[in-house]
Protein backbone atom coordinates (compact mmCIF):
# COMPACT_ATOMS: atom_id res chain seq x y z
CA UNK A 1 0.00 0.00 0.00
CA UNK A 2 1.22 3.41 -0.93
CA UNK A 3 2.14 5.74 2.05
CA UNK A 4 -0.17 8.78 1.09
CA UNK A 5 -2.93 6.24 1.21
CA UNK A 6 -2.19 4.71 4.61
CA UNK A 7 -1.52 8.07 6.01
CA UNK A 8 -5.15 8.74 5.04
CA UNK A 9 -6.84 5.40 6.16
CA UNK A 10 -4.61 5.79 9.55
CA UNK A 11 -5.68 9.14 10.45
CA UNK A 12 -9.42 8.63 9.80
CA UNK A 13 -9.06 5.41 11.56
CA UNK A 14 -7.60 7.42 14.61
CA UNK A 15 -10.06 10.16 14.44
CA UNK A 16 -12.99 7.35 14.60
CA UNK A 17 -10.54 5.76 17.79
CA UNK A 18 -10.59 9.22 19.57
CA UNK A 19 -14.43 9.56 18.62
CA UNK A 20 -15.24 6.57 20.79
CA UNK A 21 -12.88 7.68 24.02
CA UNK A 22 -10.49 5.36 22.97
CA UNK A 23 -7.34 7.34 22.50
CA UNK A 24 -7.35 10.01 25.48
CA UNK A 25 -5.04 12.32 25.60
CA UNK A 26 -2.04 11.53 22.82
CA UNK A 27 -2.24 7.52 23.69
CA UNK A 28 -2.58 5.02 21.42
CA UNK A 29 -1.09 4.18 18.13
CA UNK A 30 -2.22 2.17 14.76
CA UNK A 31 -0.19 0.68 12.63
CA UNK A 32 -0.79 -0.62 8.55
CA UNK A 33 1.75 -3.31 7.12
CA UNK A 34 2.87 -1.16 3.57
CA UNK A 35 5.51 -4.28 3.06
CA UNK A 36 6.71 -7.45 4.23
CA UNK A 37 9.63 -8.18 2.85
CA UNK A 38 11.39 -5.80 4.08
CA UNK A 39 8.59 -5.20 6.67
CA UNK A 40 7.65 -1.51 6.97
CA UNK A 41 4.89 -0.25 8.59
CA UNK A 42 3.51 3.22 8.69
CA UNK A 43 2.58 3.91 12.24
CA UNK A 44 0.78 7.50 13.94
CA UNK A 45 3.39 9.72 14.74
CA UNK A 46 3.97 10.41 19.00
CA UNK A 47 2.75 12.73 20.88
CA UNK A 48 0.21 14.24 18.66
CA UNK A 49 -3.83 14.16 19.11
CA UNK A 50 -5.19 11.31 17.59
CA UNK A 51 -8.76 13.06 16.82
CA UNK A 52 -6.66 16.04 14.74
CA UNK A 53 -4.25 13.36 12.72
CA UNK A 54 -3.42 14.04 8.23
CA UNK A 55 -2.30 11.82 6.08
CA UNK A 56 1.65 12.84 6.56
CA UNK A 57 1.24 12.45 10.37
CA UNK A 58 2.75 9.03 9.79
CA UNK A 59 6.27 7.44 10.34
CA UNK A 60 7.35 3.95 8.24
CA UNK A 61 9.11 1.89 10.46
CA UNK A 62 11.08 -1.25 10.29
CA UNK A 63 10.77 -4.91 11.55
CA UNK A 64 12.46 -3.27 15.18
CA UNK A 65 9.85 -0.41 15.19
CA UNK A 66 12.72 2.45 14.26
CA UNK A 67 12.39 4.72 11.60
CA UNK A 68 13.90 4.33 8.11
CA UNK A 69 15.92 7.00 6.89
CA UNK A 70 14.20 6.95 3.21
CA UNK A 71 10.54 8.32 3.60
CA UNK A 72 9.25 11.86 3.52
CA UNK A 73 9.38 12.81 6.84
CA UNK A 74 12.89 11.02 8.32
CA UNK A 75 12.57 13.50 11.53
CA UNK A 76 9.64 12.56 12.74
CA UNK A 77 9.87 10.12 16.02
CA UNK A 78 7.73 7.06 16.13
CA UNK A 79 6.23 5.68 19.12
CA UNK A 80 8.35 3.22 21.29
CA UNK A 81 5.43 1.16 20.91
CA UNK A 82 5.75 0.74 17.13
CA UNK A 83 8.05 -2.35 17.81
CA UNK A 84 4.87 -4.09 19.56
CA UNK A 85 3.32 -3.43 16.51
CA UNK A 86 5.97 -4.94 13.75
CA UNK A 87 6.21 -7.37 16.20
CA UNK A 88 2.43 -8.50 15.60
CA UNK A 89 2.68 -7.51 12.23
CA UNK A 90 5.56 -10.13 11.74
CA UNK A 91 4.35 -12.95 14.08
CA UNK A 92 0.50 -12.70 13.12
CA UNK A 93 0.79 -11.54 9.95
CA UNK A 94 -1.45 -8.47 10.50
CA UNK A 95 -2.14 -6.25 7.88
CA UNK A 96 -3.08 -3.37 10.70
CA UNK A 97 -2.60 -3.31 14.47
CA UNK A 98 -4.58 -1.08 16.51
CA UNK A 99 -3.54 0.01 20.39
CA UNK A 100 -5.83 1.72 22.09
CA UNK A 101 -5.89 2.82 25.42
CA UNK A 102 -9.40 1.52 26.45
CA UNK A 103 -10.65 1.18 30.09
CA UNK A 104 -12.21 -2.27 29.88
CA UNK A 105 -8.88 -4.74 28.77
CA UNK A 106 -7.20 -3.14 31.75
CA UNK A 107 -9.98 -3.59 33.68
CA UNK A 108 -10.76 -6.69 32.70
CA UNK A 109 -6.51 -7.95 33.15
CA UNK A 110 -7.04 -6.76 36.65
CA UNK A 111 -8.90 -9.04 37.77
CA UNK A 112 -8.59 -12.06 35.45
CA UNK A 113 -4.69 -11.45 35.38
CA UNK A 114 -4.02 -15.02 34.16
CA UNK A 115 -5.86 -14.18 31.13
CA UNK A 116 -9.59 -13.33 30.14
CA UNK A 117 -11.85 -16.09 28.81
CA UNK A 118 -14.66 -14.91 26.85
CA UNK A 119 -16.96 -17.45 25.61
CA UNK A 120 -21.09 -18.23 24.59
CA UNK A 121 -21.39 -14.28 23.10
CA UNK A 122 -22.73 -13.86 19.65
CA UNK A 123 -20.31 -11.08 19.30
CA UNK A 124 -17.45 -13.57 19.61
CA UNK A 125 -18.90 -13.98 15.45
CA UNK A 126 -17.14 -10.40 15.25
CA UNK A 127 -13.38 -11.99 16.04
CA UNK A 128 -14.27 -14.87 13.86
CA UNK A 129 -14.68 -17.29 16.68
CA UNK A 130 -18.08 -19.08 17.15
CA UNK A 131 -20.77 -18.34 19.37
CA UNK A 132 -21.39 -21.21 21.07
CA UNK A 133 -18.86 -24.26 22.48
CA UNK A 134 -16.09 -22.18 21.74
CA UNK A 135 -13.73 -20.40 24.28
CA UNK A 136 -11.13 -17.63 23.38
CA UNK A 137 -8.51 -16.46 26.04
CA UNK A 138 -7.33 -13.08 25.61
CA UNK A 139 -3.93 -13.17 26.72
CA UNK A 140 -2.89 -10.86 29.68
CA UNK A 141 0.81 -9.70 29.56
CA UNK A 142 2.70 -7.15 31.89
CA UNK A 143 3.47 -3.61 31.47
CA UNK A 144 6.71 -2.95 30.29
CA UNK A 145 8.86 0.07 28.69
CA UNK A 146 10.87 -2.97 26.73
CA UNK A 147 9.38 -3.16 23.65
CA UNK A 148 11.19 -6.66 23.19
CA UNK A 149 10.07 -7.63 26.57
CA UNK A 150 6.35 -7.10 26.05
CA UNK A 151 7.03 -8.73 22.40
CA UNK A 152 8.64 -11.88 23.38
CA UNK A 153 5.97 -12.52 25.82
CA UNK A 154 3.47 -11.67 23.08
CA UNK A 155 4.84 -14.68 21.25
CA UNK A 156 5.05 -16.86 23.91
CA UNK A 157 1.60 -16.50 24.14
CA UNK A 158 0.31 -16.11 20.58
CA UNK A 159 -2.18 -18.06 19.64
CA UNK A 160 -3.44 -17.55 16.01
CA UNK A 161 -7.30 -17.63 16.17
CA UNK A 162 -6.95 -15.03 19.12
CA UNK A 163 -6.38 -11.52 17.46
CA UNK A 164 -6.17 -9.64 20.57
CA UNK A 165 -3.78 -8.87 23.37
CA UNK A 166 -3.98 -6.95 26.95
CA UNK A 167 -1.13 -5.05 28.90
CA UNK A 168 -1.81 -4.69 32.25
CA UNK A 169 -2.58 -1.56 33.36
CA UNK A 170 -1.94 0.02 30.24
CA UNK A 171 -4.32 -0.98 27.03
CA UNK A 172 -4.56 -3.60 24.35
CA UNK A 173 -3.68 -4.40 21.02
CA UNK A 174 -5.82 -6.16 18.16
CA UNK A 175 -4.99 -6.83 14.63
CA UNK A 176 -6.51 -8.02 11.80
CA UNK A 177 -6.03 -8.13 7.73
CA UNK A 178 -6.87 -4.41 7.55
CA UNK A 179 -7.22 -1.59 9.26
CA UNK A 180 -10.78 -1.95 9.20
CA UNK A 181 -11.17 -5.21 10.17
CA UNK A 182 -8.83 -4.25 12.99
CA UNK A 183 -11.40 -1.95 14.29
CA UNK A 184 -14.08 -4.23 13.66
CA UNK A 185 -12.73 -6.38 16.07
CA UNK A 186 -11.60 -4.02 18.64
CA UNK A 187 -15.49 -2.93 18.74
CA UNK A 188 -16.45 -6.17 19.28
CA UNK A 189 -13.76 -7.05 22.02
CA UNK A 190 -14.69 -3.58 24.15
CA UNK A 191 -18.35 -5.49 23.97
CA UNK A 192 -17.65 -8.59 24.78
CA UNK A 193 -15.31 -7.41 28.04
CA UNK A 194 -17.52 -4.54 29.21
CA UNK A 195 -20.73 -7.92 28.98
CA UNK A 196 -17.90 -9.76 30.92
CA UNK A 197 -17.42 -6.96 33.79
CA UNK A 198 -20.83 -6.17 34.31
CA UNK A 199 -21.96 -10.27 34.90
CA UNK A 200 -18.81 -11.94 36.47
CA UNK A 201 -17.03 -11.05 39.42
CA UNK A 202 -14.62 -13.12 39.38
ZN1 LIG B 1 0.12 2.42 24.96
Amino acid sequence: MALKEAGAALAAESARFAALGWMRGTSGNLSQTLSRDPLRLAVTVSGRDKGELGEQDVVVVDADGAAVADQPTPQARPSAEAGLHARIARVAGAGAVVHVHMLAPVVAAQRWPQGVVLRDLEMLKGLQRSAHDDEMTVPVVANSQDMSVLGDAFEAGFDPATPALIVARHGVYVWGRDLQQARHRTECLEWLLQFKLATEQR
